[in-house]
């Protein structure tokens, strides 16, 4: 009987235990072989593969690259263009992305452990295949590193001139940025300091999220600045910008997350992969950017 505790569980009866190898494979996708396994506790087959996150991908070389591509103001298009594979390859790639990037994300929080003690915190927004359905992301920045600590994206209604044409074409619109505020703070728990100092815009709803979440912090609003011509909104005007770690977020979101660019040349079509994109940025953000100088 053997009577090792495997890494990996039977995927039928979940069992750790009398778990035997039983011969290899080879895999020809990245020309590794694989070691087969055999439970004995149930009778079933599986490898040293059947758990992993990347079991049945084909074309395994492009995961490291596409990361790097979509997070470098890629397209999805161009992305596959460069590797040479299919757009619905890289499109099919991005969740997978997405949940690892997630999951370093968490370590990289976890490691923070409630350190950071000063918060700076807005919204973008952008929209999914047409103005007329806008989506907000809210995202937390530490004011001293820049480092990006939580994002959600909420779909909003349309406002101004183009509210009553949104809704006679794609019906009334739920507002769910409270929603996605709450589910912001309830992430930046994990690595804000209870008394912690936030900083924001004059958005009224805001304050009650900090007090709901923070009833130990100090929240200081500012009046929201002028952009200037080339910045799109995020760079301001002129003199010093209390807010900048967080305006100079949004910009490089901007600049290297394609589907953020103003305009319509590239654009999401679906809010989760928005989500995903937004994701996989976050992680190449804290991990590589913040790390090499010049950014
Ligand atoms: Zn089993």
């Amino acid at each position: 009987m053997n009577r090792r505790r495997r890494k990996y569980p039977c995927p039928s009866c979940k069992s750790h235990l009398n778990i035997v190898r039983r011969g290899f494979y080879f895999r020809t996708g990245d020309r590794r072989t694989i070691q087969r396994l055999h439970c004995k506790v149930c009778g079933d087959n599986f490898s040293a593969a059947s758990l992993s996150l990347s079991y049945w991908q084909k074309k395994r070389s492009i995961n490291s690259p596409l990361a790097k591509l979509l997070a470098s103001h890629n397209t999805m298009r161009r992305s596959a263009l460069l590797l040479g594979v299919d757009r619905k390859t890289v499109s099919r790639r991005l969740p997978y992305l997405a949940t690892l990037a997630r999951k370093s994300h968490l370590r990289f929080i976890k490691k923070l452990n409630g350190s950071v003690h000063r918060v700076e915190f807005d919204d973008l927004e952008t929209f999914e295949h047409s103005k007329g359905k806008p989506i907000s992301v809210a995202m937390a920045v530490e004011s001293k590193t820049r480092k990006i600590l939580a994002f959600s994206v909420s779909q909003m209604p349309a406002k101004g001139t183009i509210a009553a044409r949104s809704r006679k074409r794609y019906g009334l619109r739920l507002d769910l940025r409270s929603k996605g505020w709450a589910a912001l703070f309830t992430d930046l728990r994990a690595s804000v300091d209870p008394s912690a100092k936030f900083l924001s815009d004059q958005n009224p709803h805001y304050p009650r999220f900090v007090k709901k979440f923070f009833p130990l912090a100090t929240h200081e609003t500012m009046k929201g600045r002028r952009g200037f011509a080339g910045g799109q909104g995020e760079l301001k005007v002129g003199g010093y910008d209390p807010m900048f770690s967080l305006n100079h977020t949004f910009a490089m979101l901007r600049a290297n997350i394609c589907r953020l660019i103003r305009r319509t040349w590239c654009t999401t079509k679906k809010i989760e992969a928005l989500d995903d994109h937004i994701a996989l940025y976050v992680n190449f953000h804290n991990a590589v950017l913040l790390q090499t100088s010049g950014v």
